[in-house]
């Protein structure tokens, strides 16, 4: 197949730079949220925004169910930010009671880099990606421990500036990872104009549907 469709969960969240990411790549990008759109995609975005936000509006919606199955079942998904934090199997400093669809084995901390600080920007290398990657971190998750199957792809490289307020330590701390047709990372690659992350997720939906058998 050469043009895998691929939804972006639109409950909440910036929908809109991931489609634009998608189609940048040479993917067919599609907004989902009814039950029927996101049993017909061959693979999923869960967006940055706000994961307590989202989950909850996917019970309101009643697709979480639906998700999780899809996920569960091997659909190719791609999580960012808060989408990454939705694909947790564990949460540190969740909402309580927060729920995830999970996909990942991994442990998240929630809001890692600090609660006083909004955002920052840096660059970091991928694994599977040649040179830097520019990466937008918005009230940002790091991952804090990951399972036996899951590939770290990339780690924060230099400590932010103290004056961006950045707290704890965030040098080496995991930012993106990979567990088979599962993808995610802490920061916001649909906003720092570098499409390639997309890019590598819309690789590996190829590479999925095009397993015999699949
Ligand atoms: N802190 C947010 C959350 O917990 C994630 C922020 C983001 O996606 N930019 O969901």
């Amino acid at each position: 197949m050469l043009s895998p469709t691929i939804g972006v969960l639109a409950l909440q969240g910036d929908v809109r730079e991931h489609l634009r990411a998608l189609e940048a790549v040479g993917a067919e990008a599609v907004r989902c949220r009814r039950p029927e759109e996101i049993a017909s995609v061959d693979a999923l975005v869960l967006p940055g925004g706000e994961s307590t936000t989202m989950a909850k509006l996917a019970r309101t919606f009643g697709v979480f169910d639906l998700v999780r199955e899809r996920i569960a079942a091997g659909m190719p998904v791609l999580g960012t930010c808060a989408g990454m934090i939705l694909l947790a199997e564990r949460v540190l400093d969740g909402a309580e009671g927060q729920e995830t669809f999970g996909g990942l084995d991994v442990t998240v901390r929630r809001n890692a880099f600090g609660r006083q600080v909004d955002s920052f920007e840096g660059t970091v290398h991928l694994t599977g990606i040649e040179g830097a990657v520019p990466a937008v971190f918005i009230r940002a998750p790091w991952v804090e421990e990951v399972g036996a199957g899951v590939e770290v792809l990339a780690r924060v490289e230099e400590q932010p500036d103290e004056g961006s307020g950045v707290g704890r330590s965030a040098l080496g701390r995991i930012v993106a990872v990979r567990q088979g047709t599962v993808l995610a990372t802490a920061f916001h690659p649909e906003m720092g104009g570098d499409p390639r992350v997309h890019g590598l997720f819309a690789d590996m939906v190829r590479a999925a549907l095009d397993r015999p058998g699949s």
